[in-house]
């Protein structure tokens, strides 16, 4: 028996985090979203109603359905007004400390029965679980970047998460159209254990000289038919996430075969971080994209 979820609460109204609202808004879930910042929680509002707005106009969305989607949305300014849901998902920056000390503040003010979900990319379930009151009840459900857009959600267990946290939170992805796949905890769980190291080795594959911006984006995209180029999509995640993502595995895993590309590192060291800089392996600041080497 899975428990019934009415609320979700979503700290963190980052690019991730409003997308997350949207979706769980759009399937008729209540929800609040809570950011330390008043600002961020004001421009994730904006930013998911002109979501819709397109939406609408492509006709993937009625505009009853977006006013109603809309009024499920509350701002939740202080901690507190998520205190009710029943299920939070906490997607703020990628930061240990900063997921840490959101667990210390949320865990005494929630429902012994609340399930705590995280959105991390990297970090370790079972050591987050273990920072909280309710290990049985933590979980991560890491969905992808844009999320009204992608398919996939990666349902993560710790050690502890037990089978009715599993089985609540695979009805609840399920209910916001997702497909899953189930993940164990390791770094970098599947997906990004497996496209952060091509991306990786396409940065290996420029910084050789073995091909150019363009020349390595065209060969993935039309010899291996992937709808964008590695260093494309490098630009489109950002640099920085990439290279962190990178270290995590290098770490985590003790490989030298995940060791961070020199050349990615120079590129976060000149604030070249991708699309979000304006810059990144190609440059955006006209019309057309332009390769940066
Ligand atoms: P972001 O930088 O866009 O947003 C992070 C938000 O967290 C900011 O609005 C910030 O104000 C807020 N925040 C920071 N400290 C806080 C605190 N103590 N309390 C409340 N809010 C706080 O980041 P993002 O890309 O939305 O990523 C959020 C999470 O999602 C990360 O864990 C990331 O690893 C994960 N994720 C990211 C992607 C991606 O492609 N960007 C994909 C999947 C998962």
């Amino acid at each position: 028996m899975s428990a019934e979820i009415k609320k979700i609460g979503v700290i963190g109204a980052g690019q991730m985090g409003n997308g997350i609202v949207h979706v769980c808004a759009a399937a008729g879930y209540e929800v609040g979203l809570h950011d330390i910042s008043r600002e961020r929680i004001e421009s994730g509002l904006a930013t998911i109603n002109g979501n819709m707005a397109r939406q609408v106009s492509k006709g993937l969305m009625t505009e009853e359905d977006r006013e109603k989607a809309l009024a499920r949305i509350s701002q939740a300014y202080e901690l507190d007004q998520i205190a009710d849901a029943d299920l939070v998902i906490e997607s703020a920056s990628e930061n240990e400390q900063t997921k840490r000390k959101i667990f210390s503040q949320i865990c005494p003010i929630l429902k012994p029965e609340a399930i705590l979900a995280t959105n991390t990319s990297s970090i370790s379930i079972t050591r987050l679980a273990s920072s909280t009151d309710r290990p049985e009840r933590f979980i991560g459900i890491h969905f992808m970047n844009p999320v009204p857009l992608m398919e996939l959600v990666e349902l993560v267990r710790g050690i502890a998460t037990a089978d009715e946290t599993f089985e609540t939170s695979r009805q609840v992805v399920s209910n916001l159209g997702k497909k899953i796949a189930v993940a164990e905890d390791f770094p970098g769980f599947m997906v990004n254990r497996i496209l952060l190291p091509m991306i990786n080795e396409a940065v290996y594959t420029l910084y050789e000289g073995v091909g150019t911006v363009e020349s390595i984006d065209t060969a993935m995209r039309l010899g291996a038919n992937h709808p964008m180029g590695p260093l494309q999509l490098a630009d489109f995640i950002g640099l920085d996430t990439c290279l962190s993502i990178m270290q995590v595995l290098y770490e985590g895993l003790a490989d030298t075969k995940y060791r961070p590309c020199p050349l990615l590192v120079k590129y976060v060291e000149a604030g070249w971080l991708g699309r979000k800089a304006q810059r990144g392996f190609y440059d955006y600041r006209g019309e057309e994209p332009v390769p940066t080497r």
